[in-house]
């Protein structure tokens, strides 16, 4: 299991397809990846190998920025449903999400006994928290850094916003998570190898951080908010 995003100039279907094969390795059941454009997000997710999901990807829709998705189920069987990408009530957030989140009952019951969830996943949580904290005023990135540290358990995520078309939020707790710089694009990813066929300079994250990722900058913040600064490293490795 494992997530990948890319913001940047080329189309990300396939960059995002073949950065979800360098994961198979990992393990998985389903796999799903979101894309942006100007019509909105597109989410194709399908239980089994990565190659059907490929089938199901509308070649016609072009898109500069993405996220996508192998999982390995723990909360809800393996299926189509339960496949990730998840999207809040509203459609406005789309998340991938690699781990455990080990509170989301009581999270669930404290914060969106009024939302109605489509999956039986841990993760849904996570996105529907984040719209959740969004309609009471917070900021995206804000209502991100809460919704996170309500959390216990594990997670390597990556975030939508369709009113923030140009970002991708990326949050890290006990999942690896690596983000890799490129010129006018950037990646993120659960192994180095899933982004060497883009880039093979790297930026590691402690956990307990967010990365905001545009194309040309990210901004590594604890979960209360202070910059964290860090510099990149080289990877020797072959693609
Ligand atoms: N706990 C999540 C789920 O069951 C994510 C699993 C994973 O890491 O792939 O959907």
């Amino acid at each position: 299991c494992g997530i990948v995003g890319y913001i940047g100039t080329e189309d990300t279907k396939e960059i995002l397809l073949r950065g979800l094969e360098k994961l198979e390795y990992r393990g998985y059941d389903s796999a799903g990846i979101a894309i942006v454009n100007e019509a909105g997000v597109h989410v194709y997710k399908e239980k089994g190998r990565i190659a059907a999901l490929r089938e199901i990807v509308d070649q016609q829709e072009e898109s500069t920025v993405g996220i996508g998705h192998t999982r390995w189920a723990t909360h809800g069987e393996p299926s189509q449903v339960n496949a990730h990408p998840h999207q809040s009530a509203s459609k406005r957030y789309t998340i991938v999400h690699n781990g455990v989140i080990e509170n989301y009952v009581q999270l669930r019951r404290e914060y969106l006994q009024d939302v109605e969830l489509t999956s039986e996943t841990d993760t849904e949580i996570m996105v529907q928290l984040v719209e959740r904290f969004a309609r009471e005023g917070m900021g995206t990135e804000a209502a991100f850094r809460k919704a996170l540290s309500l959390l216990k358990g594990s997670y390597a995520t990556a975030l939508l916003d369709i009113e923030e078309p140009e970002t991708i939020y990326v949050g890290k707790n006990k999942s690896p998570l690596l983000v890799g710089l490129g010129d006018g694009l950037n990646v993120v990813a659960s192994d180095a190898m899933a982004m060497l066929h883009i880039t093979n300079e790297f930026v590691e994250l402690t956990d307990g951080e967010i990365v905001i990722v545009t194309r040309d900058s990210i901004t590594i913040k604890t979960l209360a908010g202070d910059q964290v600064v860090r510099n990149s490293f080289i990877a020797e490795l072959d693609a």
